[in-house]
């Protein structure tokens, strides 16, 4: 068998194309494989205008697409790829060959190979490893995620979480919506204001989804958010997942004691300390922790109402939750008469609970576990080390929706 013959048979080249040449250029370590179609090539294609017969009208100059490697040598398929002309309306148009991928000048099968990649390393990695510059293959990245994007489905959403992600740390933040039931990124837009919610609005309903759809929505406390929801999806009831509840009520707890250690400067090592859950401490520590309750701080006081607040959640019913909840927040209040002041970032997490309850209780009636959320930072920080040096935000959003957004790509 020639090597020509052999390369077509390996390329699954049919009838339509044959591999005229196969070059090995030693000193480039490059492979280069030339294809010619044949006259079937015209059986099958027709106008994509009209529908009508074509002719054979001329070539294109030569084109090149980067394939997988042949052994450890770069290979590139070489084409003048053959232009029709419509017998009926005239129309010319290049023929489509089979091997062509979608991002221009690459094989669908390097794509998928290059996707495959993309998924376990950072871009800068996948270039080196492939001998590609990364602008070539962020643009076949970019190519691939919005045209399945284009074909994703959101009919059946109908609980959401939607959370702000900080790009770079205390700048620059995005808001990033979530299906909840089919754990997957449905959009991610810049900033993190009421204007998202339309937007995200409008992309839910680009892919068949509806916002009066929508039932639950998980959030944090932001009332840009809750804004948004109110105002556009009438039937969803806002979720104040226990993850975001719990974000707010530990750095109140860390407040008190940075104000407190300005008059007692004892407290000044002790942050950790109060930070973690006491089961988490080393017995040194709890050692340490077990002379500071002895002592009359607002420091301990908030500690202790906040260990107090995270059990309430371990409470079965709802109406229970609600009485604990409420008998909390007067517990703060009573607090705040003993001690003034310094428990002021306490007395506003629980002003903050108050407003928020009816959100704060959905957690017990609907139990979305909000795992999906908060797994989803973990996730955004691989993004961005995997998309390094690009930081503008259409990359990050690619490169999340590549992650997270389990879109239909192709796989090898
Ligand atoms: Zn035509």
């Amino acid at each position: 068998m020639s090597p020509e013959k052999l390369f077509a048979d390996l390329l699954g080249l049919g009838l339509n194309w044959r591999v005229a040449e196969c070059v090995f250029h030693k000193d480039a370590s490059r492979v280069e494989l030339h294809i010619e179609h044949t006259d079937e090539v015209w059986k099958l294609e027709r106008c994509p205008r009209c529908g009508g017969l074509p002719q054979g009208y001329d070539r294109t100059e030569a084109l090149r697409w980067r394939h997988l490697n042949v052994m450890q040598h770069r290979c590139e398929i070489v084409c003048r790829l053959p232009r029709g002309r419509c017998k009926g309306c005239g129309h010319t148009w290049r023929v489509r060959p089979p091997w062509e991928g979608k991002a221009g000048g690459f094989s669908k099968e390097f794509e998928a190979f290059a996707l495959v990649l993309m998924r376990e390393m950072p871009m800068a990695k996948v270039s080196e490893a492939l001998g590609e510059t990364d602008t070539r293959l962020w643009r076949l990245l970019h190519t691939h995620v919005d045209s399945a994007y284009a074909e994703a489905d959101f009919s059946q959403v109908c609980c959401v979480g939607v959370d702000e992600m900080a790009v770079r740390k205390g700048h620059h933040y995005i808001s990033v919506f979530a299906d909840l039931v089919r754990s997957r990124v449905l959009f991610a837009a810049e900033d993190r204001d009421a204007g998202v919610w339309p937007q995200f609005l409008e992309a839910l309903e680009a892919h068949n989804g509806h916002r009066h759809a929508l039932t639950q929505v998980s959030q944090d406390l932001s009332p840009a958010y809750l804004k948004g929801v109110r105002e556009h999806c009438r039937n969803a009831e806002v979720i104040h997942d226990k993850y975001h509840v719990f974000a707010n009520v530990t750095p109140a707890t860390e407040k008190v004691r940075r104000r407190e250690q300005r008059e007692r400067p004892e407290l000044k090592e002790s942050r950790w300390l109060f930070r973690k859950n006491p089961e988490n401490l080393s017995e040194e520590q709890q050692a340490e922790l077990a002379v500071l309750t002895q002592t009359n701080l607002a420091t301990v006081k908030a500690y202790q109402m906040r260990l107090a607040f995270q059990d309430a959640y371990r409470l079965e019913s709802v109406s229970a939750a609600k009485r604990r909840l409420r008998a909390w927040c007067r517990w703060v209040r009573l607090g705040e008469r003993k001690f003034g002041a310094v428990l002021g970032e306490m007395v506003k997490f629980a002003e903050s609970v108050e407003k928020h309850l009816a959100g704060i209780l959905a957690h017990w009636k609907h139990r979305i576990t909000n795992a999906f959320m908060e797994g989803l930072n973990s996730v955004f920080s691989a993004v961005k080390r995997r998309s390094r040096g690009f930081r503008s935000f259409v990359y990050l959003r690619t490169m999340l929706y590549f992650v997270a957004g389990k879109l239909r790509l192709p796989a090898l």
